[in-house]
């Protein structure tokens, strides 16, 4: 394995369940690069349409608390805090109300381009001061990052995620079961897929990973084979690299 730091950046898509955030993390860390996890970016706005008590498809209401949310995100890929005002809302957005939720926010087009200025900023500022990042969301490759160094694409069986994601609940203290978390992540995956703005979908140059059958060091092996074949690893970075 060539050792040294990533340049550029890596766009990690999927739908829920595919081991997205265990497996971004983990390779931000091993490649000394920063990590920014959008999809907690749509749940913090979410979490803040539902307490200003509106309606998540009244696209112009939910743009109108969109405008005036104060969202900070860490990417450090250890330290992971996300700030709604100063009140750190990293468990609250993993809850059940927030993620029945959070599909219908995305969809509303002004929250996307809000969180697409954001993430580029961010990008840019962790691109400039240690690299590379990795970004993980559903359409980072296709709209965020179109030019990134490597898009990969995770897929698995809608049993194998529903399976993580109800195992990721029970570590994390929520109550749920294999059926209804299964009813959820197939709900999302629709809702998500169908949208007009920025649906899930790979980029053309993605590389799919089917993660069914994979453990989280099998999915890093297989993406870390791909960056050194690819010449990532401390390479200059060029402009407009991403
Ligand atoms: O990744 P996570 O499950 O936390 O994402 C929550 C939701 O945020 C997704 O179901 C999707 O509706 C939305 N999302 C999105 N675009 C992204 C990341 C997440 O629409 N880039």
């Amino acid at each position: 394995m060539v050792e040294g730091e990533l340049r550029g950046v890596i766009a990690l898509d999927g739908p829920s369940g595919t081991g997205k955030s265990t497996v971004a993390r983990r390779l931000a860390t091993i490649l000394g690069a920063g990590y920014l996890d959008t999809g907690a970016m749509f749940r913090t706005v979410t979490l803040a349409v539902l307490r200003a008590g509106v309606d998540p498809t009244d696209e112009d209401a939910v743009a109108r608390v969109a405008e005036g949310v104060d969202l900070r995100i860490s990417t450090d890929p250890v330290h992971q805090e996300v700030l709604l005002g100063d009140e750190n809302v990293g468990a609250e957005i993993r809850g059940p109300a927030v993620t029945l939720a959070v599909s219908a926010v995305s969809a509303v087009p002004r929250v996307r381009e809000l969180l697409k200025q954001h993430q580029w900023r961010l990008i840019d500022e962790v691109s400039s001061s240690c690299g590379g990042i990795v970004v993980e969301g559903r359409d980072i490759g296709t709209a965020i990052a179109p030019d990134a160094a490597l898009k990969v694409f995770l897929t698995a069986s809608s049993d194998a995620r529903a399976a993580r994601r109800t195992r990721q609940d029970a570590a994390e203290g929520r109550v749920s079961t294999l059926d209804a978390t299964k009813q959820d992540v197939e709900r999302r995956d629709k809702l998500d897929s169908g949208r007009v703005a920025s649906p899930l979908q790979p980029a053309d140059d993605a590389v799919w990973l089917d993660t069914t059958h994979l453990d989280v060091a099998g999915v890093l092996d297989q993406i870390l084979a791909i960056v050194d074949e690819r010449d990532l690893r401390g390479v200059a970075a060029g402009p407009g690299r991403w």
